[in-house]
């Protein structure tokens, strides 16, 4: 069937913290994969020992957010590997609701803004271009 989860997307699912699309499928996918149904098992028992991936503690804390300025930057793709890495897996693994709608936000701003550069140089090639530029 579909590609195996990992054990972080097990860990969000356990949280709930999966876009819904993902809950239903891991939620099918128990129903017919014993070996699903172990990795589960695994990671739930995992948790219950006290051990925390990084992951699950910030979902339950909401600790990691990375700040609105980090993912400008993320679009702008100047980010380091590692911090490109994280921030995708806060957003499309764990799905994080308050960073997708900050990234819309932001890809939206940064459109607008595009958009306003490109009208400006047309509007100044059309000054030039029939010798009306101002002289500065
Ligand atoms: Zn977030």
């Amino acid at each position: 069937m579909s590609d195996p989860f990992t054990n972080p997307t097990l860990e969000a699912y356990l949280d709930e913290a999966l876009p819904p699309d993902d809950m239903a499928a891991i939620e099918d996918e128990l129903r017919t994969s014993d070996a699903l149904r172990e990795q589960l098992k695994a990671v739930t028992g995992r948790r219950d020992a006290g051990v925390h991936s990084l992951g699950g503690i910030w979902r339950r804390h909401r600790l990691s957010c990375p700040s609105r300025s980090d993912l400008g930057n993320y679009l702008m793709g100047i980010l380091t590997d590692d911090e490109c890495d994280y921030i995708r897996f806060h957003v499309e693994v764990a799905g994080c609701r308050v960073c997708t709608a900050s990234i819309a936000d932001l890809s939206a701003a940064q459109e607008a803004a595009d958009k306003e550069e490109v009208s400006g140089r047309r509007k100044k090639y059309f000054q030039s271009s029939v010798g009306h530029l101002p002289k500065e």
